[in-house]
């Protein structure tokens, strides 16, 4: 391809490369290499540099948009998803007057302690927490999984629950063990179902009892596709293969929410609170639709706000429509978490306040230098006073069946 350009009184036909180079030289910049030109790639002034990996990029933005600080929550809050206690196996986790400092800070007036356990540790967790330091922590029971091989386990399970809200549990507690790791007869077994008929009794007492259920089944989407270029989850699922529930014997992803959604149907009585936003942030009107089919079930935000932030419109109509039914959690771990979004803190709780109270643009929705849940940042929702009193502590009153503010 030819260009005109006007060089002394007459006037020639050169090439683009003749003209770049010579324009290049008076003006001392790099000129046009031959393929550069034929593919017609901007010049640098940099050489070009080593391929950065992607675990090394970490962009800072340079938008210039306000940032609210939101030191405490604008209302007294109940975190509905946490982990406090500590089994007596384990090592002691953060006592709870420290943790107590941190809450009164943010403004976080409870702590529901979700993994109280059963027996002995749920006796050890009630009487370190909630007990010692009253309507700021309360603690779930869970499942004893490892019995339900043995013979008469649905009806000493659906016991068990009672003898645990006799000691002080105010709800029970499913995590993702159900369905994706409870096998039959061993490691090699078949996989428990999520709606397997010997859980019935045990739903069933807790709707009975007026225990509600908090659910965790399933995880992100991402996790149970393949970890390849395409996924949006990429680093964090190299760093964490174990996290992956594709291939082997898993069930599809959306197996296993069918088989919750049996669950609900079957114990209308039962209130379920569906972790992690029914499990399925990604997709809310789908979350919407489970929501209008079961009325006697809620959901919880924790550790999903990196995807309710990167739909700001979609969710802010998400909250207002379920305003009654959607809870404040963060699946907060004082100690020995390494998921930067799941660490115990004053820079946790300030980020979810930011995300529910102001319009602020796009922020992390971790305290971590990238992303953890995905390479994206998030928008506020500027949620109204009286849609973030029911998220902040009003839902989770009524779902626990007690009031826990007073002041
Ligand atoms: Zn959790």
């Amino acid at each position: 391809m030819r260009d005109w350009a006007w060089r002394g009184p007459e006037r020639r036909a050169y090439t683009r490369r003749e003209w770049v180079s010579a324009t290049a030289a008076s003006m001392l910049i790099t000129p046009l290499t031959e393929s550069a030109e034929a593919t017609g790639a901007v010049p640098s002034q940099q050489p070009a540099s080593a391929p950065l990996p992607l675990s090394q990029f970490q962009p800072r933005s340079l938008l210039h948009v306000g940032e609210t600080r939101v030191q405490r929550a604008r209302f007294p809050v109940i975190d509905f998803h946490t982990h406090v206690s500590r089994r007596r196996a384990q090592k002691p986790g953060v006592p709870p007057g420290e943790l107590v400092k941190t809450m009164d800070a943010v403004n976080l007036h409870t702590m529901v302690n979700l993994t109280g356990g059963a027996g002995d540790d749920l006796a050890g967790a009630i009487a370190g927490f909630d007990q010692a330091f009253p309507r700021r922590f309360v603690s779930m029971t869970e499942p004893s999984w490892t019995r339900a091989g043995e013979t008469g386990y649905a009806a000493w399970q659906a016991d068990e629950i009672g003898r645990a809200k006799a000691a002080g549990a105010v709800g029970v507690k499913v995590l993702k063990t159900l369905g994706l790791y409870l096998r039959d007869g061993g490691a090699s077994g078949k996989l428990v179902r999520v709606d397997d008929a010997r859980f019935d009794p045990m739903w069933e007492t807790c709707g009975r009892l007026g225990l509600p259920v908090a659910i965790h089944v399933g995880d992100p989407e991402a996790f149970f596709l393949p970890i390849d270029r395409f996924n949006e989850r990429y680093e964090e699922l190299n760093a964490h293969p174990d996290w992956s529930f594709h291939g082997k014997d898993f069930p599809a992803f959306k197996e296993i929410l069918e088989a919750r959604d049996r669950v609900f149907a079957r114990h209308p009585k039962t209130t379920f609170v569906a972790l992690h936003v029914g499990h399925w942030a990604e997709n809310l009107a789908a979350v919407g639709e489970m929501l209008d089919k079961f009325p006697n079930v809620h959901v919880e935000i924790g550790a999903r706000i990196g995807e309710l932030g990167r739909q700001p419109r979609t969710a802010t109509r998400f909250f207002d429509r379920y305003q009654d039914r959607i809870l404040f959690g963060t699946d907060a771990v004082p100690l020995g978490i390494e998921t930067p979004q799941q660490v115990f803190g004053e820079d946790l709780y300030r980020i979810y306040y930011r995300f529910l109270e102001t319009e602020d643009e796009y922020f992390d929705y971790a305290p971590a230098p990238v992303p953890p849940q995905g390479r994206w940042r998030i928008y506020g929702l500027g949620l109204r006073e009286s849609i973030l009193r029911k998220v902040y502590s009003r839902n989770a009153e009524r779902v626990l069946g007690r009031k826990l503010i007073t002041a």
